[in-house]
């Protein structure tokens, strides 16, 4: 198998509304094709599902970064989905990220639903 590389892993909700606002800041931000892609219902609503795609990602590809994006109004979250339920959830997924790979760079999104991308911190 040939080695190959790249810098990120993005995890985002598959819902069809946000992925021209996600297609734009992802080319910005990254770059075309410069990124494992990850897409998923409740972007990390399961979180072990997600760690494990975090974790083939760096071994396959070494990314150092990985990039977790929740949105406003995710319907696998329903009424639950508060702004500051997607805060605590995407900050749980940081803590367990780096506790996994203390290297790795995590950034945090929570994306609205007029394509305005909010940092978490
Ligand atoms: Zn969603």
């Amino acid at each position: 198998m040939t080695k190959h590389a790249t810098q990120a892993i993005v995890v985002h909700c598959m819902d069809f509304r946000l992925q021209k606002f996600l297609d734009d800041w992802l080319q910005r931000e990254l770059g075309h094709g410069q990124y494992d892609r990850l897409s998923v219902a409740g972007g990390v609503f399961d979180l072990d599902f997600v760690m494990k795609q975090i974790e083939l990602s760096h071994r396959l590809h070494a990314i150092g970064r990985a990039v977790l994006i929740n949105h406003e109004d995710c319907g696998a979250y329903g009424m639950a989905g508060t702004a500051e339920r997607h805060a605590a959830d995407l900050r749980r997924a940081r803590q367990q990220v780096q506790s996994a790979f203390p290297d790795m760079e995590v950034d945090l999104y929570y994306l609205h639903l007029d394509g305005s991308f909010e940092p978490v911190v």
